[in-house]
C-alpha cells in the first residue's frame, strides 16, 4: 500500500511502537489482524509451523521493521524488513530518500524463466544422444506442459530445451539437459523439479542413458532483476565532504569491489543485507536468493560486484544492480504464513515481477548507504548507536535502563559487554 504524505508525517523513527501500528491502521489498508501478524502479537502460530517443516518445538522472531522512502517505477512503497543487524532498515531509508531526489529507482525484471536441470550418465555417444535430445525438443516441452496445468492455465509452462555436453568431470563426460520453465508468479522450485522428474523417463527411453539428478539450478540467471538510480551530486554533501568527494569516494569503493574479490564478498554482503531482509519478510526462500546472488558475481569465472557504481554527464552518482531473483507471491511459505502475506499486502505487489523489482532496488539502496560510510566516516560510527543498545541488552539492561546505557557506552566509546556489566554494576550499587 502507497504511502499517501511521505515526508510531512512526523519521523517514523521517532514514533513509539504503539503509534508506528496506529500509522499502519490510517496509512495502509491492513486489517488489524494483518498488523497483529507484523507486530509479532499474532503472526504464526506453532500449530501452522508444525505443518511447514518436521519436528517442530515453536516459531523464531526476528525485528521487522519497515524502510522508509522508497520510490520504485514511480510508485511510493514501504519496504518491510526482517533482520536481526543494527543499521540495515536506516540505511536503506537513508539511501531511498537521497534516491528519492533522483526520481527514485528505475526496475526492471526478465521473464520468470526457472532452469531445471537432469544429469545423463552411461553414454556410449554423448554427442549424438545431445542431438537427439534436442530432435525430440517439440515431444519434451509437450510433456512438461501436461505436468501443471494450474500454470500451463496462468500462461506458465516449459519455454525451451537445451542440452549441454559436460565434456570432462571427475567421472568423465556426461549430458545435462535443462528444461527452461516459465513459473509466472511462484519461486517455481517444486514446479520445476516436478517437471525434470516427470521427463526422467522419456530422456532415458530417448539416449539410452540412465538419468540421476533431476533439480532445479538456484543460477536463475534467465530471471534477472535490474534496477537503477541517480542520486543529484548535492544530496551528497555531508558534513565537512564536499559531494565531488563522496561520489568519488563511492565510485572508488565499487572499484575496489569490482576488481578484487575479498572486498567483492563483503561489497555483495551489503547488497544482500537488503535483498535477505525482504525475501524473509515476504516467507520466500533467502538460501536459494543467496545462492543465485554469488554464482551470478562469479559467472566470469572471477568473483566480482554484482553492482556498479559511476557518474553521468552533468556529474550525478549512478548506480546500478543486476542479479538472479527467484522469489514468489504464491507457493512456498509466502501464503502459508501470516506475517509474509500482511508483508507482500503492505508492499501493494501483485505480481512477483513486481516483488523482484522492490527487493532488487533495496539492494541497491543498502549499496549506496554502506559505501557512502565507508568513503566517508566509516560503517563504525551510525552502526555503534544501535549495536550499543544491543549490548547493554546482552549485559541484562531493561526498560529505561537501555537506552541509557546504550548512550553512556557511546559517550566513552567503549561499546563492549564487560564495560556494560561494570557499568550496571555501579548503578545497581549506587541504588542499593
Ligand atoms: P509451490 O509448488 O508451493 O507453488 C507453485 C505452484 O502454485 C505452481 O506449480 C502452480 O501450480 C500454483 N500456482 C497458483 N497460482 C500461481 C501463479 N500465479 N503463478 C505460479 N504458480 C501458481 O512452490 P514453488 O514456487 O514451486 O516452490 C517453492 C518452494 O520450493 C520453496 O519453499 C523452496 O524453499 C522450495 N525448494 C527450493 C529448492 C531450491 O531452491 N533448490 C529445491 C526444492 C524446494
Amino acid at each position: 500500500m502507497a504511502e499517501t504524505s511521505t515526508g510531512t508525517t512526523p519521523k517514523f523513527y521517532d514514533l513509539t511502537l504503539e503509534q508506528r501500528w496506529q500509522w499502519l491502521q490510517t496509512h495502509t489498508n491492513l486489517s488489524a489482524e494483518e498488523i497483529a501478524a507484523l507486530s509479532g502479537k499474532a503472526g504464526l502460530s506453532a500449530e501452522q509451523a508444525d505443518h511447514m517443516i518436521e519436528n517442530v518445538i515453536g516459531t523464531f522472531a526476528l525485528p521487522l521493521g519497515i524502510a522508509r522512502h522508497f520510490v520504485v517505477n514511480g510508485r511510493e512503497v514501504l519496504v518491510p524488513m526482517a533482520v536481526e543487524e543494527p543499521s540495515v532498515v536506516a540505511g536503506a531509508s537513508f539511501a531511498a530518500r537521497l534516491a528519492r531526489a533522483g526520481g527514485g529507482f528505475t526496475a526492471h525484471t526478465t521473464e520468470p524463466h526457472m532452469i531445471g536441470q537432469m544429469q545423463i550418465l552411461d553414454l556410449p555417444d554423448p554427442s549424438s544422444a545431445r542431438l537427439r535430445l534436442l530432435e525430440a525438443r517439440e515431444a519434451l516441452l509437450a510433456e512438461a506442459a501436461a505436468v501443471d496445468p494450474v500454470l500451463q492455465r496462468l500462461g506458465g509452462g516449459p519455454r525451451d530445451l537445451e542440452v549441454r555436453l559436460i565434456e570432462s568431470s571427475p567421472i568423465g563426460p556426461f549430458l545435462v539437459l535443462h528444461l527452461i520453465y516459465d513459473v509466472r508468479d511462484a519461486m517455481g522450485a517444486n514446479a520445476v523439479n516436478t517437471a525434470v522428474e516427470r521427463l526422467a523417463g522419456r530422456v532415458q527411453a530417448i539416449t539410452g542413458g540412465r538419468v540421476l539428478l533431476r533439480i532445479l539450478s538456484n543460477l536463475a540467471d534467465r530471471r534477472l532483476a535490474r534496477a537503477r538510480c541517480t542520486i543529484p551530486l548535492r544530496e551528497l554533501a555531508f558534513g565537512d565532504f564536499r559531494p565531488e568527494t563522496v561520489r568519488d569516494g563511492i565510485i572508488a569503493a565499487w572499484a575496489f569491489a569490482a576488481a578484487d574479490p575479498y572486498r567483492a564478498a563483503t561489497h555483495n554482503k551489503g547488497i544482500m543485507n537488503g535483498v535477505d531482509a525482504v525475501v524473509i519478510a515476504t516467507g520466500n526462500d533467502w538460501r536459494a536468493v543467496e545462492a543465485g546472488a554469488h554464482a551470478y558475481a562469479a559467472r566470469s569465472g572471477r568473483y566480482t560486484s554484482l553492482s556498479t557504481w559511476g557518474k553521468d554527464a552533468e556529474g550525478n552518482l549512478v548506480g546500478t544492480l543486476e542479479m538472479p531473483l527467484a522469489v514468489g507471491i504464491v507457493g512456498g511459505a509466502t501464503r502459508v504464513h501470516p506475517a509474509a502475506r500482511a508483508a507482500l499486502k503492505l508492499m501493494g505487489v501483485s505480481t512477483a515481477r513486481e516483488l523482484a523489482e522492490i527487493i532488487v532496488s533495496v539492494g541497491l539502496a543498502q549499496n549506496l548507504a554502506a559505501l557512502r560510510a565507508l568513503a566517508t566516516e566509516g560503517i563504525q560510527r551510525g552502526h555503534m548507536a544501535l549495536h550499543a543498545r544491543q549490548v547493554a541488552i546482552a549485559a541484562g539492561a531493561t526498560g529505561e535502563m537501555i537506552e541509557r546505557l546504550a548512550e553512556q557506552l557511546v559517550r566513552e566509546n567503549t561499546v563492549r559487554i564487560d564495560r556494560a556489566e561494570e557499568i550496571l554494576r555501579e548503578w545497581s550499587q549506587k541504588h542499593s
